[in-house]
């Protein structure tokens, strides 16, 4: 439906102030057409009524040859008849009434006078005539036009001692009417827009005062969307709807940072809890395999088993603990980090474990962040792309200023890839393509919700895409690149 798409659609100042506006024009022309109406009619009646009340009075007073129509009395000269008197009668009524036509009919409908040519009055038959004098019928009008004259025409029965003798019918001129009509449509226009301007404006600052309170609800929500917990819309002083729901959505927001903020709290103190005793374990399990070197082999193997595991439990812990910092603001005056010496550091770390990366980074590149996390974000990925390539693959890091003004840096392998499925939510924490969730084939799960965390704090973004490879050797074309945008800086 297309008023709905169009609510829908459209922003709500642009629907309330249009529908308002049509609205009040609407309401102003149909007030200005019923008034011009009713004026018209009444100035009609009115005109029509004088000119009426101006022929009867000339009938009654006509003079006395006209009065005695078809006695003939014997002996005197006989009076003359309707006939003879009629275009007399015609003649006065022209000269009383000025401006119009002027015709008599008899009642056999013959036309007896008429003053000038028809000029699109239309003329009367027998029946019509019949008509008008038949008993009982009023005096009747009719509207005309002719030549881009508009005009009233009246008939009325000229009735002389109960017998009728024929119909007069006369023209009203709209002259007098028409420029009264004018000056009242000015009037009513002039009235109109005078009272459109001011209502335009305030219908536009009614909905400026009604739209903005909701454009803030709508900026808060995005910017707690976004991961700004303190935002508030801060409208507490209304007491309308809107007020109310912002009033809301204020103390919804202090919830949601309160329980967040607990919950990362819980993190970050369990997370600090579990390293002393864990450090503790794998002291103990070093102790013991040093003062027993000779124990049996499956004493051996056990305190192995447990010095891994516990160096496992050791690496969580940091990986919780470095995800519930990473949620933390960080100091933003920190110094330009150049991406060039951190990639170069990684590929360093990676040819010690007997790994070639290729490394492809203009020497200018800088991003403002604290360079732990940034080593961290590129730490992290170079490990997965190392961990989830074959040693005959190739991994590649290659970093360049893109053309928002970011500094993009990829981290590509021609590895096994990820399949469809399981690519929008490596992301999240602790999700492992692997869902058997073996030890070799890869680690806690954390490493890309850490990246996922830090870039976001740094005001970046990160993308991954992904081709899975068959078979997991991999080839060209096949594999995994995942993309981080961080804003650009000049290097110090
Ligand atoms: P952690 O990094 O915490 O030690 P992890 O590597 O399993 O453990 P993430 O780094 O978060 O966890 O990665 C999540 C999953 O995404 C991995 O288990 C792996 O299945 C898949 N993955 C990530 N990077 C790649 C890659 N370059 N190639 C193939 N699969 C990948
Ligand atoms: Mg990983």
């Amino acid at each position: 439906m297309v008023p709905r798409d169009w609510v829908w659609g459209s922003n709500l100042r642009t629907v309330l102030t249009r529908s308002c506006l049509a609205l009040l024009v609407a309401t102003q022309v149909a007030v200005g057409v019923g008034v011009f109406a009713l004026v018209e009619h009444f100035l009609w009646r009115t005109s029509d009524g004088q000119l009426l009340e101006a022929v009867r009075s000339l009938w009654e007073h006509r003079p006395a040859f006209m009065q005695g129509e078809n006695s003939e009395l014997p002996g005197l000269r006989p009076h003359l008849t309707f006939s003879e008197w009629g275009p007399h009668f015609g003649q006065m009524v022209a000269v009383s009434v000025g401006r119009g036509l002027v015709r008599i009919y008899r009642d056999d409908g013959a036309l007896l006078f008429a003053n000038g040519p028809a000029r699109g009055v239309p003329d009367l038959d027998a029946a019509a005539v019949a008509k008008i004098l038949s008993p009982g019928s009023l005096p009747q009008s009719m509207n005309a036009s002719s030549e881009g004259q508009r005009f009233h025409i009246l008939c009325l029965p000229l009735v002389a001692r109960g017998q009728c003798l024929g119909v007069l019918q006369v023209t009203n001129s709209s002259e007098g009417v028409e420029v009264q009509l004018r000056k009242l449509a000015l009037f009513i226009l002039l009235c109109s827009l005078a009272a459109l301007v001011p209502g335009y404006l305030w219908l536009l600052w009614l909905a400026h005062t009604l739209a903005s309170p909701l454009e803030r609800l709508k900026q808060t929500a995005l910017r707690m969307g976004a991961g700004d917990l303190q935002a508030r819309t801060g409208l507490g002083g209304g007491r309308n709807e809107v007020f109310a729901v912002a009033a809301a959505f204020d103390s919804m927001a202090v919830r949601l940072q309160a329980s967040f903020q607990s919950q990362r709290r819980f993190v970050a103190d369990a997370s600090h809890e579990l390293k002393t005793p864990l450090t503790t374990l794998s002291g103990m399990a070093e102790v013991l395999q040093m003062s027993n070197p000779c124990s049996d082999p499956q004493t051996q193997k056990a305190l192995r088993t447990i010095e891994r595991e516990v160096e496992r439990m050791n690496g969580l812990v940091s990986d919780l603990l470095e995800l519930s910092r990473a949620e933390e603001p960080h100091p933003q005056d920190v110094a330009a980090v150049s991406i060039h010496e951190i990639l170069d550091e990684l590929v360093e770390e990676a040819s010690m474990r007997a790994r070639t990366v290729g490394c492809e980074c203009p020497a200018e590149l800088a991003v403002r962040g604290p360079e732990s996390r940034l080593r961290r974000i590129f730490g992290n990925l170079l490990d997965n792309a190392l961990q989830y390539t074959p040693s005959t693959g190739t991994v590649c890091l290659r970093a360049y200023l893109s053309d928002s003004g970011m500094v993009a840096v990829e981290v590509s392998d021609n590895g096994a890839g990820i399949s469809s499925d399981d690519l929008p939510h490596v992301f999240e924490r602790f999700y492992r393509a692997d869902h058997s969730r073996a030890r070799r084939s890869g680690g806690t799960g954390l490493g890309l919700a850490i990246v996922w965390s830090l870039v976001e704090s740094l005001q970046g973004q990160v993308e991954i895409r992904s081709t899975p490879g068959f078979p997991p050797e991999g080839y060209p074309g096949q594999g995994t690149t995942v993309t981080v945008r961080l804003p650009a800086c000049r290097r110090p």
